[in-house]
């Protein structure tokens, strides 16, 4: 292999043997970083010659000649929004929109990298606490690799979530708490199992499929990065991952000039990494009992904190949280409004592009990529009919 682990940490740095967990050392979280990488003009060509998220294999951890484990994963649209622009009094603003995932959200993007490596790594199964999608994804994943998924979610878990889980052959656990409490449980069941545990960047891995958002707004944007982005914040892997491949592309010389600045967008019942951005911290205390319906955000005390928050300070960024009514009455009018289904976590990150112009951080004229990070069926009540 190629590739090396560094700790993000204390910079201990491991070879990849086998399946890795966190910093034996310090207990944060492994970065992969690839000092042998060849990035040159043919690897950039060689992006438009492949499909999906895998079209970056010379930035990902996969073996020369490996097959990951894809169900087509990434490719999704960056759409310019006029129409949503119009009625929420926004600029130049554009959506990447997550929804066209396979199982819905982005989560199938981490899951596919990290399902690929812990399944070559010998892995016999898996077990993940979440708080929605990362579970539908790594049910769907492991069964595309043939292996058995435990699922640990809370009750109040949006119903169709839930379902979707059961329908892709995951072992769903409900239970009485929030991903804090599931991810407890999902650490026993490893324990005593042997089953790999999935959790958000408990392993190197998922944050390296996440990191695909950056590597695609760049082609996208034919390698020319936007002014902004703003992104609905739960564990933070897709914001750091982001970071990390913007900082590999400069690297690579594949972009040049400014990098975005990233801001985070949290629900006002569940903000931890805003609280601690006000108070001018490097990492953040957990939030006492996190209460919002994009389930995605509830996250009360994200591994990744010191790097979300580095990120946001670093791109020159910052960080704000949306009361639950406007975030869920902003998805559902943006819904209405030119045919993108914007999920509750989304509703967020566009109240947030709002909420950050009114305060002068963003201005109309800069080039802003709103996420939405899932589809916002997953989140109705079904009716029955119509
Ligand atoms: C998981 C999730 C988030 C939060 O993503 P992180 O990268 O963990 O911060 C946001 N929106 C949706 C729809 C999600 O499923």
């Amino acid at each position: 292999m190629d590739w090396i682990l560094e700790c993000s940490n204390c910079g201990r740095t491991d070879p990849p043997d086998g399946l890795v967990g966190v910093c034996p050392a310090c207990g944060k979280p492994f970065l992969v970083r690839y000092p042998l990488r060849d990035h040159g003009m043919t690897e950039r060509a060689e992006v438009r010659r492949r499909w999906g998220m895998w079209r970056y294999r010379s930035f990902l951890p996969l073996e020369v000649d490996e097959e990951p484990i894809t169900l087509g994963e990434g490719d999704t649209p960056l759409l310019a929004a006029p129409r949503t622009a119009a009625a929420f009094g926004l600029g130049d603003l554009w959506v990447k929109d997550e929804a066209a995932n396979p199982t819905g959200s982005f989560k199938a993007r981490g899951l596919s990298a990290a399902v690929t490596r812990a399944t070559r790594a010998g892995a016999t199964g898996f077990t993940l606490p979440t708080a929605g999608n990362a579970g539908v994804a790594a049910s769907a994943y492991g069964a595309r690799a043939g292996l058995p998924v435990r699922v640990f979610a809370p009750r109040t878990t949006p119903s169709v979530i839930l379902q979707q889980i059961r329908a892709f052959g995951g072992d769903l656990q409900l239970v009485d708490g929030h991903i804090g409490d599931c991810g407890r449980l999902s650490r026993e069941h490893a324990a005593a199992t042997g089953a790999v545990d999935l959790s958000t960047l408990r392993e190197p891995y998922r944050i390296e499929g996440k990191k695909t958002l950056g590597l695609e707004i760049a082609m996208q944007l034919n390698w020319k990065l936007p002014a902004a982005i703003i992104y609905p914040t739960g564990g933070g892997t897709g914001l750091i991952g982001m970071w990390k491949a913007f900082q590999e592309l400069l690297a690579a010389g594949w972009v040049i000039g400014d990098l975005p600045r990233m801001y985070v967008v949290q629900a006002e019942g569940c903000a931890p990494i805003v609280r601690a951005w006000e108070a001018g911290q490097a990492s953040a205390e957990a939030w006492a009992d996190p209460i919002t319906a994009a389930s995605g955000l509830r996250v009360p005390g994200p591994l990744g904190d010191a790097l979300i928050l580095r990120a946001v300070r670093e791109s020159g960024g910052s960080a704000v949280a949306i009361p639950e009514r406007t975030l869920l009455d902003v998805a559902t009018r943006a819904t209405a409004c030119e045919g993108i289904d914007w999920s509750p976590e989304g509703g967020a990150a566009l109240a947030g592009a709002m909420m950050l112009q009114e305060r002068g951080a963003i201005s109309p004229e800069d080039q802003v990529i709103v996420f939405n990070t899932g589809a916002g069926w997953l989140y109705r009540e079904p009716t029955g009919h119509a």
